[in-house]
């Protein structure tokens, strides 16, 4: 039978965790939800194909991420990721998984503290972009430059007087039509109240015109800027709507499609656009807070806690073992 589990019998003593050897993975949350392993596994070998394809000489690595998993089991019947060997590749979508859920679970820690200690201050999402690039290592001059361009912007008077803290994600999307790759920031900005009073506010205009002065560029780039606002104006709304511009900003649908040639070339690009890129980047009060509470790094830290449903376990608690089997595109027990 498949793994589940019991946390709503009636007869609560009498549970018994139930999983056998061959039995198929699965990995209920204690929210209801379940885990896909196998979804991000089955994505995983083939971005690990596609390395192969490519003569990287990463693929090997990248296809043994996650191959084996131990899990221990909570008193309540839930697992809990014990051992794990995960390959940290920047497009690996099992391990943009595992940094999704570990950035969610940071931002809502640090944005809870934010709002703690500066109770009246405002949020703004702030969209950054710059001309498409036809290849890869235009990509990545281009990121280099941006990132250059984005620290001079933050010094700016008119933006730095009312700046309190920002988290910046790098989101590079595919442009099918033309071959082009649209590399932007997303910038969630903290702002003192001020910044809305008369003269401190600033425009879409005005961060238009701030960041083309940034980028040293002689067109005008596009830029979007909103203030963000729950549904309603209770707090759980507003900072709701916080944490949902603030995810981790890769998008394995936007390189892994089936369309083999095609993915190719994308993924052959952002591997050479990418490198040694940081993809998020935390400043000002939220680097303090990341500080204070010791968190880890997000893209190359622990990908094994990510701070999803953890619960201490006892060192007597069972184990279970999955292994993936590749020619039945499943994780089975052991
Ligand atoms: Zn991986």
């Amino acid at each position: 039978m498949l793994f589940t589990n019991y946390n709503n019998q009636s007869d609560k003593n009498n549970q018994e965790f139930r999983v056998k050897t061959n039995d198929i993975l699965r990995d209920v949350r204690k929210n209801g939800k379940e885990f896909d392993w196998r979804g991000k596994k089955i994505k995983n070998v083939y971005y690990a194909d596609l390395l192969r394809m490519l003569h990287f000489t990463k693929a090997d690595r990248v296809n043994g991420c996650a191959d084996e998993l131990v899990f221990k089991v909570t008193d309540e019947g839930f697992l809990t990721l014990h051992q794990v060997w995960f390959c940290k590749s920047k497009l690996c979508p099992l391990c943009n998984w595992r940094r999704s859920l570990k950035m969610s679970y940071q931002n809502e820690e640090i944005i809870s503290e934010a709002i703690k200690q500066q109770p009246t201050a405002r949020f703004l999402f702030l969209t950054l972009t710059v001309k498409n690039v036809y290849d890869g290592q235009e990509l990545n001059d281009t990121l280099r430059e941006m990132t250059k361009a984005f620290n001079r912007l933050i010094k700016y008077k008119a933006v730095s007087k009312n700046l309190v803290g920002f988290m910046r994600a790098t989101e590079v999307t595919v442009n099918d039509k033309d071959n082009s790759f649209h590399p932007h920031f997303h910038v969630l900005i903290m702002v003192k109240p001020t910044y809305f009073h008369g003269d401190y506010y600033l425009s879409q205009e005005d961060w238009t015109g701030y960041w083309k002065k940034a980028m040293q560029i002689d067109y005008k780039p596009i830029v979007n800027v909103k203030a963000v606002k729950g549904k309603t104006k209770k707090k759980d709304d507003v900072k709701g709507a916080i944490l949902e511009t603030a995810k981790y900003p890769v998008k394995d649908s936007d390189y892994l499609t089936d369309d083999v040639e095609r993915d190719a070339f994308v993924v052959d690009n952002l591997e050479t656009g990418l490198h040694r890129k940081r993809q998020i980047g935390y400043g000002l009060l939220f680097k303090e807070i990341r500080k204070k509470l010791q968190l880890d790094d997000v893209e190359d830290g622990d990908l094994k806690n990510v701070g999803e449903d953890e619960e201490e376990v006892s060192e007597s608690a069972k184990m279970v073992y999955a292994k993936w089997n590749n020619t039945r595109k499943n994780y089975f027990v052991k």
